[in-house]
């Protein structure tokens, strides 16, 4: 393809995108087609002779479309929001332009530096502690892929921590008989990930019982803790959420902090959805203990307009991760080393994408403001749901709504539950996962679509309405 094939591939494209987003809408939420059906719909084999931009694009709406879930749709209430937005998409044709592999300082300067500038632009939009910012001299931040890389990378970090102050106080213990002791803690209703991390990690990881709120306690985390230590385990790693994907709660790390703090266990805070709300400073209340906290994670991918990926870790140290995974060799190196980070000590990976050009890009096109005013524009949404299931006295509201999530049911057994949200999920107009929390079956509504008006939720709430009186007229 030539560059004036591609400036018009690429304008009809962006054409297809807009008209795309604009009318998202008129699309049925989820996808009717079964499992297979694609393959049926082109070739065998991919083609001998180049074909033309103009018949790809038409593919799009024969071929892919019709097996789309619309995760932008004011309609799709389900998991959590993924970002999106114009500025966001122009950064990442400019990101696929340049293509660079910013691994390290010299394979891209501008890859680094915008990145160690957005982070700090970012910690202090958040109000983070200066410890975590570059200009503090030693903190920092990086952009990893997900939420999941980042709590196994700070599992890492806090591993090579602990395993360097434990063989200087024991310097007759082999490192396996070590790792073999590592403990680390976190809430049974944490993310999925965390567990995977200690599972990738080759540590055990004891999930706690969060209180009757569901949060996380800074005695239960003391208990496990003061107990392991007695069993001659070594404490050396806790992470506790912000925002759980399940009811979104807020564990109470101005209560677990200290405790890690005076036990030297590294505390890692995923935040991945709510840590956006940290722009807005009424919310900050929720993140109280903040400086207690080693490494601090949230998605701007989630819920901040930034299209996947784009997942912010700040460090207050990052000296143990860049340790844990340093290896030097020659073809790496360059003259500049130390001067600026070398991202490839941060991560898994290798290979990393100019993702701060994201970043850049919708800090600047929307401002602080009208990221400010989207969050708690998305937040008064969730209480305005919330208020119309409040008028119906069928339904109860399970969690208190603090951010875009609303948790909710109809009084009764979790079987009726269960029947409400396959056949709400069956008409097609909205889309709903569930959850349970001790046994209870809960709906769970996420306000995605940064598009999304009151007029929308009026239709989400009457799908949830009819569907419950279906429901509830075959039950009797
Ligand atoms: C969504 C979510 C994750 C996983 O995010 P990825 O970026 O997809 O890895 C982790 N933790 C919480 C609390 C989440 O809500």
């Amino acid at each position: 393809m030539e560059a004036n094939q591609f400036k018009d591939f690429g304008k009809a494209m962006i054409d297809y995108a807009a008209n795309y987003l604009e009318n998202i809408r008129d699309r049925r939420v989820l996808p009717t087609v079964e499992p297979g059906y694609l393959r049926p719909l082109i070739p065998e084999t991919a083609p001998e002779k180049p074909e033309k931009w103009e018949d790809v694009l038409k593919d799009v709406e024969r071929v892919i479309m019709p097996g789309v879930t619309h995760w932008h749709s004011p309609r799709f209430h389900a998991y959590f929001p993924t970002g999106n937005s114009y500025p966001a998409i122009v950064a990442d044709i400019l990101s696929g332009a340049i293509a660079c592999i910013g691994f390290s300082w010299i394979a891209s300067p501008a890859c680094t530096e915008l990145e160690v500038v957005m982070l700090d632009w970012l910690g202090k939009m958040l109000g983070l502690p200066k410890e975590f910012l570059s200009t503090s001299g030693k903190g920092g931040g990086v952009i990893q892929g997900t939420a999941s890389e980042a709590t196994f990378v700070a599992l890492l970090g806090a591993k090579a921590r602990a395993i360097g102050a434990i063989k200087r106080e024991h310097p007759e213990m082999k490192e396996s008989d070590i790792v073999a002791k590592l403990i680390g803690y976190t809430s049974s209703q944490s993310h999925s990930s965390v567990e995977r991390a200690g599972l990738l990690g080759g540590v055990q990881l004891r999930p706690l019982q969060p209180d009757e709120n569901n949060k996380l306690r800074g005695e239960t985390v003391e208990e496990a803790i003061k107990k392991d230590l007695e069993a001659g385990l070594f404490p050396f790693y806790v992470v506790a959420t912000l925002g759980t994907t399940s009811s979104c709660v807020f564990d109470r790390i101005d209560e677990i902090g200290p405790v890690c703090n005076d036990n030297n266990v590294w505390l890692h805070i995923d935040a991945a959805y709510a840590g956006s709300a940290f722009i807005c400073p009424e919310y900050r209340y929720l993140m109280k203990g903040i400086e207690r906290a080693d490494s601090f994670n949230f998605n701007p991918h989630k819920w901040m307009v930034v299209n996947f990926d784009c997942s912010c870790m700040w460090l207050k140290d990052p000296f143990w991760l860049v340790n844990a995974f340093n290896v030097d060799p020659l073809y790496l190196k360059h003259e500049q080393q130390g001067a600026a980070p070398d991202y490839r000590h941060w991560q898994i990976p290798l290979g990393r994408r100019f993702r701060s050009l994201k970043l850049w890009f919708v800090l600047r096109l929307y401002g602080v403001e009208n990221l400010q005013a989207h969050i708690r524009k998305q937040i008064a949404l969730a209480h305005y749901f919330e208020s119309l299931v409040r008028t119906d006295d069928r339904f109860e509201i399970t969690q208190e709504v603090i951010m875009g999530l609303v948790c909710f049911r109809l009084k009764g057994s979790n079987d009726i539950n269960e029947a409400l949200l396959k056949r709400i999920n069956g008409r097609g107009v909205i889309h709903l996962v569930p959850s349970k929390i001790r046994d209870t079956y809960f709906l769970r509504l996420a306000i995605c679509s940064r598009m999304t008006e009151e007029a929308d939720i009026d239709i989400s709430w009457k799908e949830v309405k009819e569907a419950a009186t279906e429901v509830l007229t075959e039950q009797k």
